[in-house]
């Protein structure tokens, strides 16, 4: 498979630098072709503006999604979102690695969604969920959490994760047309003992030597 990896966090030593790294070397390992998206070694700019676009649609009033639309239909991308939108063109599967910042993306990664999965190009008035774009590639989420495992729970005091994913795995992943495969989720890796988080790695990488053979999971339509 052709697989990217999309990755935040602003520190490399970070855990999740490590599933990041992991991810990576385990799937060159079993033959699979990789390419990343490292947005903190990018510098990756999360804030949309006209820099978006090389044409422009109307100079007096931008409204991004008819920009977008624009961009779509004059080849007009600006250098660094066009490269983002090739790479999930080329993938099989795309992979996100992230700490879960407020219930969701960390902000440079929400930004990376924010400009990249533009209107025409990664969704339109037809193609949009059963019928999307991307239908037939498949999306997994690989994330940590500062909370452990039972607030998480759906009695826990922070609640079901899989409502809290819900706007990505939904609202982004399964709009856009991924299929998308059960989260890889570590919780509260700051607590644990060097061995249990080796252990982590050691776990994602036995999944990803699998991982074309994994069916997608209900993310909750309604
Ligand atoms: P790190 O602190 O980088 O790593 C944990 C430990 O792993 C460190 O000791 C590190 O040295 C070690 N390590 C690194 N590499 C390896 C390796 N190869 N092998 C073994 N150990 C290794 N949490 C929530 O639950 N919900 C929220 O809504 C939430 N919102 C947040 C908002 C903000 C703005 C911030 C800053 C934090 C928030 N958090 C939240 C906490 C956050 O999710 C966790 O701090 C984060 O997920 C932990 O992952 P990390 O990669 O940053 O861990």
């Amino acid at each position: 498979m052709r697989i990217l990896v999309v990755y935040w966090h602003p520190e490399p030593q970070s855990f999740n630098g490590a599933m990041f790294r992991t991810a990576c070397e385990t799937l060159v390992g079993v033959g699979h072709e990789v390419k990343t998206s490292n947005l903190h070694e990018m510098h990756f700019d999360p804030v949309s503006s006209r820099k978006n676009f090389t044409m422009i649609k109307d100079p007096n009033y931008l409204k991004q999604q008819i920009e977008e639309m624009h961009a779509t239909e004059t080849n007009g991308f600006s250098a660094e979102i066009e490269t983002e939108v090739q790479k999930i063109e080329w993938c099989d599967m795309m992979i996100w690695q992230f700490p879960l910042w407020w219930f969701g993306l960390p902000a440079v990664l929400k930004g990376w969604v924010d400009r990249v999965f533009a209107m025409g190009r990664i969704y339109n008035f037809e193609h949009i969920y059963e019928t999307g774009v991307f239908r037939g590639k498949r999306a997994l989420l690989s994330l940590t959490t500062g909370g452990p495992e039972e607030a998480y729970r759906k009695e826990g005091f922070n609640g079901d994760i899989t409502a809290i994913l819900r706007p990505i795995q939904r609202g982004m992943l399964q709009f856009a047309g991924f299929d998308v495969l059960a989260p890889q989720i570590v919780y509260a890796p700051v607590r644990m003992m060097e061995e249990q988080r080796k252990q982590h790695l050691t776990d994602y990488a036995v999944r990803l030597q699998r991982i074309s053979d994994e069916s997608p999971i209900d993310v909750g339509a309604h």
